[in-house]
């Protein structure tokens, strides 16, 4: 192929999968046009979901219900600050040693399966507190099929528990009723349940649909049972996933390890992920180069539902971003970069409207103050100016010159009105007309023209022009006529010329 070719070729790779090309310079909305979305309810997320969903992630159709397998269910345990979610997640782990490898070390990485002795399996998210969870909630994924509600049975419900109980509704997630500390002897497990029911969490025994245990987390009392209760909710909602075609999944926690780089704990939700996949999430990309279970060990492919920790990221992506698989390392560099471009756009607009807004009130202060002026009469309305414009006053000259004139004749030529009226408004401040009358016999918008020197002619005027021109020809016929032009771009220069030339009239302090 020639030169040419090549470069065809590479300038005609589309950015999406599906039928839409999405040119580099597109904003979200004129994609979301182009792909027949109404901007307002496509995606429905913030603009980093949006463009996932644009790039890559919309193009997939919806699994076939023909290929869905069962995947275990994936559970977040919520409740008030103490009262034991952190030893509930511990005795969890370690109902789990029997299965690690001997003097296999325990490491955090966000999530970890339990094994049921049935065979069955429970992901269990042990990102410490609430954070993770609303994070995920905020970008509109939603990893967690199951909220374990922990509840000290001596303290009752609290604050955080009725925030937990509202998280889980907007979530549209079951809860399960972890009633812990029941090895106190002043737990009271009836009193938890009674006050729950004022939250809507009605339990088993009052014809409601929440399963209650009573555990110790400490003693590792009942876990058992409570798994085998989230088991059995977890068959109820029928748990499915389509293990083939493209990865989707969604960023658990994300660090950076000295050695193997960044490393993210991922939830596949869509397909099966394997050693060389190519992968986007957020602002970032990887080519997998391994992957890992929670035990540290290298495994070949993770299926939907189970916890896996990847490395080959270029960057760390953060908890909660979603994860698409591209078909190429190019592919993904690609929607790397529109993502980045599509935010910074968003970053652009949002700092215009800022200043758009600054402007408009600045605007309106300004109109504010020409209104009141309005109402005021001549002199009123001199001392205010003199007030606001003192360090602009005509100040009588220091020095005798020349007085045989005793009149400045003005013609005054602006660009804009404004420039024109903060002129006249500061010529308003003169107020030695004693010694030397000050006479606007013009004024006016547009470059200085040829009726503006025969006034100035028959009145024997000066021309002062801010931010206008004034031609050739036309200066030529100034210059003949012995006529001053006197064209500024800066309001106080202009104003320190008008002086020079006023005080060259006023007479000497005597
Ligand atoms: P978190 O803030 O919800 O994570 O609560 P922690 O797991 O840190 O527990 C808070 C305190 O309660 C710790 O001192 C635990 O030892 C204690 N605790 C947790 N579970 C139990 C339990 O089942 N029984 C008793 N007696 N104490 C518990």
């Amino acid at each position: 192929a020639t030169k040419e070719e090549t470069k065809k070729k590479k300038k005609k790779i589309p950015l999406t999968r599906g039928e839409v090309e999405i040119k580099q310079k597109m904003t979200v909305e004129e994609l979301a046009r182009a792909m027949g979305k109404d901007i307002g309810v496509w995606g429905g997320g913030s603009l980093d979901h949006m463009a996932s969903s644009a790039v890559v992630g919309m193009a997939q159709p919806p699994a076939d219900p023909a290929v869905l397998t069962p995947r275990p269910p994936v559970v977040t345990i919520l409740g008030h600050v103490d009262h034991g979610k952190t030893t509930l997640l511990d005795s969890l782990r370690k109902t789990q040693v029997a299965s690690m490898e001997a003097g296999g070390i325990t490491q955090h990485i966000g999530a970890f399966i339990v094994h049921m002795p049935s065979g069955e399996k429970i992901t269990f998210l042990d990102t410490p507190g609430h954070a993770a969870f609303s994070a995920m909630r905020a970008r509109g994924t939603n990893v967690t099929d199951i909220v374990i509600l922990v509840v000290a049975a001596e303290d009752g419900v609290m604050q955080q528990t009725i925030e937990s109980i509202q998280h889980a509704k907007n979530a549209g997630v079951p809860l399960i009723l972890a009633i812990n500390k029941c090895d106190k002897p002043e737990a009271d497990p009836e009193r938890v349940k009674k006050e729950l029911l004022a939250h809507d969490v009605v339990c088993e025994e009052f014809g409601g649909d929440v399963q209650a245990v009573n555990i110790s987390a400490l003693k590792g009392e009942n876990l058992m049972v409570l798994a085998e209760a989230t088991v059995a909710l977890a068959e109820m909602l029928e748990l499915k996933a389509d293990a083939t075609g493209l990865v989707e999944g969604t960023v658990i926690e994300s660090r950076k390890d000295k050695g193997k780089g960044p490393l993210t704990t991922a939830i596949i939700q869509r397909g099966t992920l394997r050693k060389g996949c190519v992968l986007v999430a957020g602002k970032t990309w990887a080519k997998v180069r391994f992957l890992f279970d929670e035990n540290g060990k290298a495994v070949d492919a993770a299926s939907p539902g189970i916890p896996v920790e990847i490395m080959g990221w270029k960057e760390c992506p953060s908890a909660g971003d979603e994860i698409l698989e591209v078909e190429s390392e190019q592919r993904a560099q690609e929607v790397v970069a529109w993502r980045t471009y599509a935010e910074q756009q968003e970053k652009m607009k949002k700092d215009l409207e800022v200043i758009e807004a600054k402007q408009k009130e600045h605007r309106l202060e300004y109109e504010k103050k020409q209104q009141k002026l309005a109402h005021l009469t001549w002199r009123q309305r001199k001392a205010v100016l003199y007030k606001a414009n003192k360090h602009l006053m005509f100040s009588r000259p220091k020095e005798r010159t020349e007085m045989d004139e005793n009149t400045l004749s003005l013609i005054v030529k602006g660009d804009v009105d404004g420039s024109v009226e903060a002129i006249l408004n500061i010529l308003d401040t003169y107020d030695c007309e004693d010694e030397c009358k000050l006479d606007i016999i013009y004024f006016g918008m547009g470059d200085i023209s040829e009726n503006d020197i025969s006034l100035a002619e028959a009145f024997n005027g000066v021309i002062f022009g801010f931010s206008v021109k004034a031609n050739e020809s036309i200066k030529k016929l100034a210059d003949k006529k012995g006529i001053k032009i006197k064209l500024h771009n800066i309001i106080y220069k202009l104003i320190e010329d008008l002086k020079d030339e006023l005080n060259s009239r006023l007479p000497p302090i005597v």
